[in-house]
């Protein structure tokens, strides 16, 4: 009889369980708030409450599954399962997450931080699905990333690695989040599409005027992309230098791992074409020839379902690596 494994990704906002089968097959999935305000005893009870309720649900008994993996905010130690202190997760210090979780739930638990659970997720189950290496932007607010080489997650030396966001694309260039300035993240997150439209925006003859009313805090990445598929010129001006800037990072990682794929995701790449034509040609424009060509460039295949089926990915593998 075919095992399950359970993934729970935690998010400031929800806590995602998913119970898939080793062949990965999806028997069940449910979100549920977190309510991070009551602090991680209680949001550790809930997911663990989650997880017994869907194996419940389903009929499948705790003792045939074989791990839970949990996708948490960082900054953390995905080899202790100890979660330091997300910003998003008030009162979470060194909260030893698989440990207390292997106590309410009495199977092997493991901790990944999210963006790279969400990459293995693709590798898994969505648009990796095949391939040895592939390289995942996220595109939201900030710029996640995610790298798989040779069918594993490069979590590097201390488990920083791939944080794609902050690779270093222009010398004294926009302040990032992190402190650094001219990271990735500052230009192609959706935050720097709107940062990018404001830089120009009194000279701008735009649509765009009208719909945030003139005031350009009220400007949105879906107007600068609404604006630019109907035809506006400075916001589509405004699309494609984000579009590129994303390229100059994916040519990077073209040139530095010779990956078979480069998925994105996030809420940008409902822009299709429009930006994925113009990565896609910054990539060829900026990166060797025979990676250049080797890599294809794709949209994410599991959307918000990526985090959550890549926790129970993430553990399966760790689960065979510990048991080989
Ligand atoms: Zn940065």
């Amino acid at each position: 009889m075919s095992k399950y494994i359970v993934g729970v990704d935690l998010g400031g906002t929800n806590v995602k369980t998913a119970i898939v089968t080793e062949e990965k097959k999806v028997v069940a999935k449910e979100s549920r708030p977190t309510d991070a305000a009551a602090g991680p005893a209680a949001v550790m009870d809930l997911m663990a409450a989650a997880v017994k309720e869907l194996a419940k649900q389903n009929n499948i008994a705790m003792s045939d599954v074989l791990a839970v993996g949990l996708g948490a905010p960082g900054p953390m130690n995905w080899q202790t399962g100890i979660v330091y202190s997300p910003p998003n997760l008030p009162g979470w210090n060194n909260v030893p997450l698989a440990d207390e979780m292997r106590k309410r739930l009495g199977v092997p638990c493991f901790i990944d931080n999210d963006a790279n659970v969400a990459c293995y997720g693709e590798y898994w189950m969505g648009a990796g699905q095949g391939a040895e290496s592939i390289v995942v932007f996220t595109l939201g607010t900030g710029v996640g990333g995610g790298i798989v080489v040779f069918n594993q997650l490069l979590r590097g030396i201390d488990g920083t690695a791939a944080e794609l966001g902050h690779l270093t694309v222009q010398r004294e260039g926009r302040l990032c989040g992190c402190g650094a300035k001219g990271c990735l993240e500052a230009y192609a997150s959706v935050t720097g599409m709107v940062r990018t439209a404001r830089e120009g925006w009194d000279a701008a003859e735009t649509a765009l005027k009208e719909m945030c009313g003139d005031d350009n805090e009220k400007l949105t990445g879906k107007m600068i992309y609404q604006a630019a598929a109907s035809g506006d010129a400075y916001a589509k001006h405004v699309f494609d230098e984000t579009a590129i800037w994303l390229g100059l990072g994916a040519a990077s990682m073209v040139n530095a791992l010779n990956p078979e794929r480069i998925i994105l995701c996030g809420g940008m790449i409902n822009a299709g074409d429009m930006l994925f034509d113009t990565v896609r040609k910054t990539v060829r424009e900026n990166a060797f020839e025979v990676p250049a060509k080797r890599c294809e460039i794709l949209p994410a295949g599991l959307g918000e379902d990526a985090g959550v089926l890549g926790c129970a990915g993430c553990a399966l593998a760790r689960y065979q690596e510990e048991n080989a």
